[in-house]
């Protein structure tokens, strides 16, 4: 019911010669049963949208104005416009490095919506709010904050990214991911009513890479990964690709 999707986030990597690595994954991938995304930096969107293949091309974040008088930032409706079909929100680096609060991301996700881009927003607790077992009450409340109303299934993805799992090569049990996916599941449903809840797809994301991307694709409720390291080479992702697909 629900079609995976594979999503990569280069962070603050990728110049044009990078644009290469698209090329072989739009060619290796060509055949993907998922949905592929590759989320550069903002100077890479257009460039990667005009390859025109299987990957689609998404940003990593936008301003909650439509326009106006905000040096250096940029708008849903310009990310749209250069080519991009989503947006990663609410990443807990910008959270940790810019402040980002859940109300900022509510602010860009109602943003990303009225320019037509699917809004990728990330919850996930830090190592400290786990070990004092507060992982599932930091999920609901970041869900329940980052949210606007108005998710239709087809608009919003979910990536539960534990900030203790990005770029550490650490990730968590299968036991743990799935008690979280299905936690969010069941926070979306009683929010936005089953039919949504139900069709919202819900990434992992945290150190997946080409040798644990089957074993945590096999979780329920998880319908993909929002991958940083591992999304860098097309021949790396394209076993993660293929994994989901
Ligand atoms: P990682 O990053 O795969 O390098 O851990 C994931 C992310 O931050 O989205």
């Amino acid at each position: 019911m629900r079609r995976k999707l594979a999503a990569g986030n280069w962070k603050m990597n990728g110049l044009q010669a990078n644009l290469s690595e698209v090329r072989t994954l739009n060619e290796l991938a060509k055949d993907a049963q998922c949905d592929v995304l590759l989320c550069p930096p903002a100077p890479l969107i257009g460039a990667i949208a005009a390859e025109g293949g299987v990957v689609k091309a998404g940003a990593q974040d936008c301003h909650t104005a439509v326009s106006g008088a905000h040096t250096g930032e940029i708008s849903a409706e310009m990310l749209a416009d250069a080519g991009a079909k989503y947006v990663i929100l609410g990443h807990s680096e910008r959270r940790a490095d810019m402040g980002e609060t859940d109300t900022i991301v509510r602010d860009k996700t109602q943003a990303a919506w009225t320019a037509g881009l699917v809004a990728i927003v990330c919850v996930g607790e830090t190592l400290d709010q786990r070990e004092a077992a507060n992982t599932l009450d930091i999920i609901g409340g970041q869900l329940a904050g980052s949210i606007p109303d108005g998710a239709s299934g087809l608009n919003l993805v979910v990536a539960y990214e534990p900030v203790w799992a990005i770029g550490t090569g650490l990730t968590p049990t299968t036991d743990q991911i799935g008690e979280v996916h299905d936690f969010i599941r069941t926070r979306l449903e009683r929010r936005f009513g089953t039919g949504v809840g139900r069709s919202t797809r819900i990434l992992y994301g945290g150190s997946m890479n080409p040798k644990n991307v089957t074993e945590i694709a096999a979780v329920s409720n998880v319908d993909g990964g929002l991958v940083g390291g591992a999304s860098l080479k097309a021949a790396d992702f394209n076993v993660i690709v293929q994994a989901l697909s």
